[in-house]
């Protein structure tokens, strides 16, 4: 295994990285414990001092931290220069409301007093992928080191760089040694690692196949685990809805971070009344887009996070065009050197294909058209996926009403699905479970500790 950062704009190789050997991995775990011990005491002040500190370097060191993030996975430079703004805005987020989420929860049974208690469970660890190489780590250390945990992060070994310069922050904000602890390791460690008495919990985000492994890891150990998986989010179409607006908002819910968002809007289901309206403004907008290199401010469509990426998709959208789907714009990819891929819309895609239950994580749109609400509620329940979705009509009652027959973790009415440090943030069914962000999300690795006063 290769622990290496490839420009996928270019296919060149910028560094490669030695992996740990498991000796090392043991002694880290032990200096995280130890860390823990003291971090565990540490007053929230003190802890908000660091954090604060964390999103004030990420602010004065944005330009350099943006740069990082395109090279490493060739996200357009101003999502990268959004990413680093959101993970100040995280780390301000829990630096300023820790206190509050976890203070003591008063009640009163049958006369006598009790109260939950909220204390930290002590090293955890976080398996991160690479499509918001700083977000999905912030998202995850911030409320954790907050509470008083100490993290361990196994980052996707394709973005090893945003790994370090992750690493570089929370050891320059104050952060004591052991308390945030980059681990340049094989996927095999993880087994070490979570089966480690001293390790309590393990969150990872990234595709089915490796939260299965994960989880199953968690569940012999008898570890706690929070999972965020893909998506294949519907973006519901109704016939009352301001079409300029929803095309836009298509276009936007599929292209962000060149469709590598497990909260990408995926699934288009329109009502056929307006199908053919929407269809023709979808396709321009997307044929309109500007393919190139994501260091200029110009373009608007960036590569894929890699090469292996760019190929796995087109044998996804081949997959559904031999079993019969029409190609209405791409398919293909185009002929230039970098992990680039095609604007793409497919219609006619049915259940019996295997891409109609499948992530495709790229810029690729499938069009269904429906008879009317019940259909496109039918159809978007028709997943093993449930993370996000949006509802689009003029109608906010409406759009309340279909939101709330949708099967996931986070439905939006009038714009895609989108995370915010207050929202929570998670999905049901094969996305997995548990809330990310939110006061919800630092409430996952604690012990919620019962104190009666009878
Ligand atoms: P992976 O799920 O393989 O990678 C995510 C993280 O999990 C990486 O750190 C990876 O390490 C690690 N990992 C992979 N397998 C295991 C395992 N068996 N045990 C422990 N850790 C593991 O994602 P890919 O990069 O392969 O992407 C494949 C697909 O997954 C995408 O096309 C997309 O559909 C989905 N995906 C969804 C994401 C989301 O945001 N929900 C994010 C990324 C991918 P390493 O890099 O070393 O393999």
């Amino acid at each position: 295994m290769t622990i290496a950062s490839i420009n996928p704009a270019t296919n060149q190789t910028l560094e490669k990285f030695e992996p740990l050997a498991k000796d090392d991995v043991i002694d880290a775990i032990g200096v995280a414990h130890g860390a823990y011990q003291g971090w565990r005491k540490e007053s929230f002040a003190n802890r908000k001092r660091c954090l604060l500190k964390f999103a004030e370097l990420l602010r004065a060191e944005a330009d350099q931290h943006a740069r990082t993030i395109t090279t490493d996975m060739g996200k357009r430079i101003a999502e990268s220069q959004y990413e680093i703004e959101y993970c100040a805005m995280i780390a301000e987020f829990y630096a300023n409301g820790a206190e509050r989420f976890l203070a003591d929860q008063p009640m009163q049974v049958d006369g006598v007093d009790a109260y939950i208690h909220y204390e930290p469970l002590g090293v955890l660890l976080g398996v991160m992928p690479w499509n918001f190489p700083f977000y999905q780590v912030v998202r995850f250390a911030a409320p954790n080191i907050m509470a008083g945990n100490t993290v361990m992060i196994k980052h996707a070994s394709n973005v090893p760089q945003c790994a370090r310069s992750v690493e570089s922050l929370f050891h320059r904000c104050g952060l004591p040694d052991g308390v945030y602890t980059n681990l340049f390791i094989p996927t095999e460690f993880v087994e070490t690692i979570i089966a480690d008495r001293r390790v309590q919990g393990v969150s990872l985000t990234g595709s089915e196949p490796a939260g299965a492994a994960v989880a199953a890891l968690a569940g012999k150990n008898l570890k706690r685990s929070v999972l965020e998986l893909g998506g294949n989010d519907p973006f519901i179409v109704l016939e009352d809805a301001d079409l300029d607006h929803v095309v836009e908002q298509a276009v936007k819910g599929r292209i962000v971070n060149a469709g590598q968002s497990c909260v990408a809007s995926k699934r288009f289901i329109v009502v056929e009344s307006v199908a053919d309206r929407f269809l023709a403004g979808f396709k321009e907008q997307l044929s309109a887009l500007n393919m190139g290199d994501p260091m200029d401010e110009a373009t608007t469509l960036a590569p894929l996070s890699t090469e292996g990426a760019a190929v796995k998709l087109l044998e996804q959208v081949r997959a559904s065009v031999d079993a019969g789907a029409s190609v209405l714009l791409g398919g293909d990819r185009p002929d230039r050197e970098g992990a680039y891929f095609n604007p793409t819309l497919l219609t006619d895609v049915t259940p019996d294909m295997p891409t109609f239950d499948q992530e495709l994580f790229g810029p690729v749109a499938t069009v269904y058209v429906v008879k009317d609400e019940a259909a496109a509620i039918e159809l978007a329940n028709q997943s093993s996926y449930g993370l996000g979705g949006c509802v689009f009509t003029a109608d906010v009652d409406r759009g309340r009403r279909v939101a709330e027959q949708i099967e996931s973790g986070m439905v939006f009415v009038n714009q895609p699905t989108r995370s915010q440090a207050e929202l929570p943030f998670g999905g049901i069914k094969n996305s997995g479970y548990g809330r990310e962000l939110s006061h919800l999300g630092i409430l996952e690795f604690v012990n919620k500790k019962l104190i009666h006063l009878g």
